[in-house]
């Protein structure tokens, strides 16, 4: 049996046992992931806090160089990556390609930190005094990341944070820990010196450890809103800075003039693709007015029960599994609840089997109409391939049904109409909005992150967000004197 060991410089031995890995196509065990706490949590940080200081006095150019090298290690590898990803999280290959590219947006954006750590010059502020900003690095650093993006999202925050000088000790989800492994390689290939990264591998006693290690000084947080709670209060209660982002539930408008087949063709991919274990997924489609309404479910109804699930060596597969068997269940727990509080069930994808693949955690494309803002299918996240329908009379009515939900991660509208578009793009509470684009990922050199229950913490990940959360600012007031004596002074002075 494959142990998947921590990256940590320096550690020997460790203990803590281990968990089992699945594949979740086939429901085998294919390996046994290190289980960590406080132990190997002050391993890592130890062996940062030897690496910090070379790193954080390495100019911004050198480190950009990293960035670059990694850039091209990651586009030379991202079959080895995404078949890794795949193996232990279910996704499609295709999909674990693309979940390659959007964390590689980021270190290309990082390539660029010597223009990005640029501070603000002011030339004369009194006489013979100016005064300037400098970004400086926090230190050590860490980043505790879900299941769904093993890749993606831990790439979201270690170039950011690498490039601008910091430390960093990434706690992956024990589910998918290969792919984070590989990464962590990559780094040190692309000329990262050791001891700056670290992966920590195990549950809630090495978060917690995180949590409260003095010599950690901030901690980005992504996963579950419970979860996304529980580490913001206690991290700023252990005085760290803390991103958390949560879950969600994510809204697709359908106005009366949309086109319906992008529309349909969106809620398709935003709802189906990768099981709908995206926190950008789009789990509910709001068509305005019953005609549109039935114009809409007549169109997805075929596509849903028709959608291609497989394996990930499956080419023509469009979803995988779900991660686990018991999150497939809980999925399927989720629609029994949904029929029996009195939504239509439309499509129902549960008991499905594939040949071959009997043991994998399989669930089809599941579709429910009339679903009402009461419903527990509407109000809690349930990640997973289910799209309900809540009918809305207007556009108003629309725009009150997202505004007045718990999560407020991203949301969209599919209209031909600007005065719409635009009123919604002002008005709706949410972090992200998408425009007749389902799923509204910002670009790397944007930022990404929710409102409400969606995020905790007041910084958004990657983009110029990620480099205000990894530095702190400092600003120096200087005097060249050149010949100037204006004695003591006990008070300010006009300038
Ligand atoms: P999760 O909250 O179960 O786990 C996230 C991380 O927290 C993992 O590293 C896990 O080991 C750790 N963890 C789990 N339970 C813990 C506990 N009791 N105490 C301390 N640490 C704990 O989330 P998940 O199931 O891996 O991922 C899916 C969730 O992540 C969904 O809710 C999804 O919406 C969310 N997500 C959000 C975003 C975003 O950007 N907002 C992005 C991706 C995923």
């Amino acid at each position: 049996m494959k142990t998947i060991s921590h990256r940590i410089s320096g550690l020997s031995a460790s203990g803590g046992g281990h968990t089992p890995v699945f594949n979740p196509a086939t429901g085998a065990q294919t390996a046994q992931v290190a289980s960590g706490g406080a132990a190997e949590v002050d391993a890592a940080v130890a062996a940062a806090a030897r690496a910090f200081p070379g790193w954080a006095a390495t100019t911004p150019a050198r480190r950009a160089k990293v960035m670059f090298e990694m850039r091209r290690l990651l586009e030379a590898r991202k079959d080895e990556l995404a078949r890794t990803i795949s193996d232990e999280h279910g996704k499609t290959h295709t999909d674990a390609l693309g979940e390659v590219a959007r964390g590689q947006e980021v270190v290309e954006f990082a390539c660029g930190i010597p223009h990005l750590l640029k501070g603000a010059f002011s030339a004369g502020v009194s006489t013979g005094m100016d005064c300037y900003d400098q970004r400086q690095p926090l230190g050590v650093v860490a980043g505790i990341t879900p299941f769904n993006f093993p890749v993606m999202v831990p790439l979201w925050m270690i170039p950011m944070a690498l490039a601008c000088g910091n430390a960093f000790i990434l706690k992956p989800s024990e589910r998918d820990p290969s792919a984070p492994n590989l990464l962590h390689d990559l780094w040190r290939e692309a000329g990262l010196p050791e001891g700056v990264l670290s992966v920590v591998h195990g549950g809630k006693a090495a978060v917690d450890a995180i949590l409260d290690h003095k010599g950690i000084a901030a901690v980005s947080f992504v996963g579950s809103t419970p979860i996304a709670e529980y580490v913001y209060a206690r991290g700023c209660a252990a005085g760290k800075r803390v991103q958390a982002l949560g879950g969600a539930k994510n809204h697709l408008v359908v106005m009366p003039d949309a086109d319906l087949d992008l529309a349909a063709d969106a809620l398709m991919g935003a709802g189906y693709g990768s099981a709908g274990e995206r926190c950008m997924a789009v789990s509910v489609a709001v068509p305005v007015g019953e005609k549109t309404a039935d114009a809409l479910v007549a169109r997805l109804k075929p596509r849903v029960a028709a959608l291609k699930i497989g394996p990930a060596g499956d080419a023509a597969a469009e979803m995988g599994p779900l991660v686990t068997a018991a999150h497939r269940d809980r999925v399927a727990g989720a629609i029994e609840s949904g029929v029996a509080e009195g939504a239509e069930l439309v499509v129902d994808g549960r008991g499905l089997k594939l040949q071959g693949y009997e043991k994998g955690y399989w669930l089809g494309g599941t579709l429910l109409d009339h679903v009402t803002p009461r419903m527990t299918v509407y109000r809690e996240e349930i990640f997973g391939p289910v799209l309900s329908v809540v009918r809305a009379a207007d556009y108003g009515q629309a725009l009150q049904l997202i505004n007045d939900h718990a999560f407020g991660n991203g949301t969209a509208l599919f209209t031909r109409d600007g005065d719409a578009a635009r009123d919604f793009a002002q008005n709706v509470q949410a972090g992200m909005v998408g425009i007749n684009v389902p799923i509204p990922v910002p670009v790397g050199y944007h930022s990404f992150g929710g409102w409400k229950s969606s995020v905790f913490g007041s910084h958004g990940v990657y983009g110029p967000e990620g480099v205000h959360f990894y530095t702190k600012l400092k600003t120096v007031t200087a005097r060249w004197p050149a010949g100037l004596r204006a004695g003591a002074q006990f008070h300010f002075t006009e300038r």
